[in-house]
């Protein structure tokens, strides 16, 4: 095979870790996969009913980007299941203004309360330019191979922050937006073999501390110490597609038709709010020699909700040059 060359029924390249291919084409784990639905299986909505507490608590706390999933979920935890939501924006300084305009015209046809939170600047720019600087000495492999490179650091700082939150209002829940693509990504960290409901422990330990701990952050004193005097108690990550197959199209059209949700035209194929991620991208590319989002693309080819022509399609448009050597030059990269 040539270099780049990609399975003819995913979108992973030789690059990608024990990929081998058969003489049509096709990647070993195109031909011996089992669908997630094996391991990941679709549940009851009553859970979601169920977390509806009548008191004067939000039922749940939504980590909301702005971005395609997350709207649609807050539209369905809105409209469908009638939750008290209290709706958090991690706002990593790179956000696109297609998404913030979003953001603000959510916020007007649907019933909840939101917070930002922005970390100060340099703080944000020195666990990016760390982060860098981790992958290229070859730490945390796995970590950054599965979240991202720059995505790994940004999700960990939006988890720290999102905790802190939801024990100031003594939330018990925090939905997320991760597709059926990205859910076995979550298994590798988590303590159950199968993926169910995570909860912070189990998010500390294994996808918050390993970073912190490698990034050592002690310049930052209060940013880190904010979270870990907090007693940890069990609040409870529930992942929103557990409880409905995942349609990009019946994303796209309820948010589109309901919201008036627009397209950002400033970020990637692969995201909806982050202009981060197209440099982010192109770093994983450099240094791994496979694209960051093949592995959950395919998963969605093999379960039948994206085409291969789709999945390649997101993969291509990697976004503006412009804004990419703009990052690079601000990361000082
Ligand atoms: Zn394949």
């Amino acid at each position: 095979m040539e270099a780049g060359t990609y399975c003819q029924k995913c979108v992973l390249n030789e690059y990608y870790d024990n990929i081998s291919f058969n003489n049509d084409g096709i990647c070993n784990f195109c031909e011996s996969y089992e669908s997630v639905s094996h391991s990941v299986t679709l549940q009851n909505d009553e859970i979601l009913h169920g977390i509806k507490n009548n008191s004067d608590t939000y039922d749940l706390l939504i980590a909301y980007s702005g971005g395609k999933d997350s709207t649609y979920i807050l539209y369905q935890l809105v409209e469908k299941y009638n939750l008290n939501v209290l709706a958090f924006t991690y706002d990593n300084h790179f956000l696109s203004e297609t998404a913030m305009e979003n953001i603000h015209n959510v916020s007007e046809k649907l019933k909840f309360d939101h917070f930002f939170f922005k970390y100060d600047f340099n703080f944000t720019k020195s666990v990016l330019s760390k982060s860098i600087r981790l992958t290229k000495e070859n730490k945390l492999e796995s970590f950054f191979k599965t979240f991202g490179i720059l995505c790994y650091p940004c999700f960990m700082l939006l988890s720290i922050a999102a905790f802190n939150l939801a024990h100031a209002y003594r939330i018990k829940y925090i939905v997320g937006g991760w597709s059926l693509g990205q859910l076995p990504n979550l298994s590798k960290f988590s303590d159950e073999k199968t993926v169910g409901f995570l909860n912070e422990k189990a998010v500390f330990h294994h996808f918050i501390h390993p970073l912190l701990n490698e990034l050592k952050l002690k310049e930052f004193p209060s940013q880190i110490k904010m979270y870990s005097n907090q007693e940890k108690q069990d609040i409870s990550i529930i992942p929103y597609f557990l409880f409905e197959q995942y349609s990009e199209r019946k994303v796209f059209e309820l948010i589109k038709n309901k919201l008036g949700w627009k397209q950002p035209r400033d970020t990637d194929g692969c995201s909806t709010n982050c202009l981060l991620n197209s440099y982010g991208n192109q770093l994983f590319m450099d240094i791994f020699h496979y694209n960051r989002y093949a592995e959950q693309l395919s998963r969605q080819i093999r379960e039948g909700t994206m085409t291969r022509e789709e999945a390649l399609n997101a993969i291509e448009n990697i976004g503006s040059s412009f804004i990419i050597n703009s990052i690079r030059k601000t990361l000082g990269q």
